[in-house]
């Protein structure tokens, strides 16, 4: 029976450095932190993320800015506030809540985020430094996987490692990540073949591809680490992830529920991103 890699308990501490940091900056240089979150239309997903990353901005001592915008916001209208919070001195991050209105293009509002204050790590440079290893923010999800997995104690280097979906903010980046850790890494995606045969080679699975219960306990190597990214729906509308839980921790070493999983962990390190954007624009790191 795996063990179980509690989320909840590992963002919390990671709220709680960030809590401790910001205390002491405002105590000891007078540095306040502050986040600006932009919503646009009235997405009922959107809404409670932005909520909860309010909530996390209050619990850890920030100042956040909200700035919901109508649903018929035009592309120039939302660019225009994206200027203004770059040369906000009180906005050290600035988060633009995705998905946007489909007549609004998510890429030209991305690269319009000044990359100092791109806290989730999307801006293309931000994507570049992480390339080559040379980062300041790393993206939130797969920063938050990486933290899961120092958890469990289990040494990356030399290991097997499958990442199972290609996108630009999981995929892609966790490859790189548990590269840059020196695992050996499989990334997986739609058109792979023998995707059962290729889970059953990995220490370490990452399942980040947004299909219910996809992954089952007949995919899992005996004493893998697998962490869940998914956020879906079963048949009886309940959240649950792309593991089958239920095979799955019968032969995994450690595993991640959902939710409890890797959801708390990206608005941590959310935080933690905020903080270090304020320490660099300080000039303090
Ligand atoms: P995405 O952009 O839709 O990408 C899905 C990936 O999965 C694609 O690369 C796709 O392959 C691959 N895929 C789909 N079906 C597959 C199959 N049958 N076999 C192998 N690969 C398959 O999704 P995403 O944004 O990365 O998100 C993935 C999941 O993570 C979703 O459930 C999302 O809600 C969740 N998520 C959670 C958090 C969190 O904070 N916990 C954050 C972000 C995302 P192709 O490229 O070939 O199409």
């Amino acid at each position: 029976m795996a063990q179980i890699i509690d989320g909840k308990a590992v963002s919390a501490a990671v709220k709680e450095e960030v809590a401790k940091e910001t205390s002491r900056l405002k105590d000891e240089k007078g540095l306040k932190v502050g986040l600006a979150v932009v919503i646009v239309g009235n997405n009922p997903a959107s809404r409670v993320y932005v909520n909860n990353k309010k909530k996390a901005c209050e619990a850890v001592g920030f100042q956040s800015f909200e700035y919901a915008m109508d649903e018929d916001t035009t592309q120039e209208q939302l660019l225009d506030l994206v200027n203004v919070l770059n040369r906000d001195a009180r906005v050290n991050g600035i988060l633009v809540q995705l998905p946007l209105p489909a007549h609004i293009d998510e890429k030209a509002v991305i690269n319009a985020i000044s990359p100092e204050k791109d806290v989730d790590a999307f801006h293309p440079v931000n994507v570049g430094k992480i390339m080559i290893g040379e980062y300041a923010f790393l993206p939130c999800t797969p920063a938050g996987v990486m933290r899961l997995i120092a958890s469990t104690g289990v040494d990356i280097t030399g290991k097997q490692c499958v990442v199972i979906g290609r996108s630009n903010i999981v995929g892609k980046p966790m490859a790189m990540l548990l590269l840059q850790q020196n695992g050996t890494v499989t990334i997986c995606h739609s058109k792979t073949k023998n995707l059962k045969e290729v889970c059953l080679g990995a220490d370490i699975l990452v399942v980040a591809i947004g299909r219910a219960k996809f992954v089952t306990g007949d995919m899992i190597k005996e004493g893998a680490v697998v962490i869940d990214v998914g956020m879906d729906r079963d048949e009886e509308g309940k959240l649950c992830g792309d593991v089958d839980f239920e095979s799955a921790e019968k032969k995994a070493g450690y595993i991640t529920p959902v939710p409890g999983g890797v959801g708390p962990m990206t608005i941590a390190m959310l935080m933690k991103n905020t903080l270090t954007a304020a320490k660099q624009q300080a000039g303090l790191e």
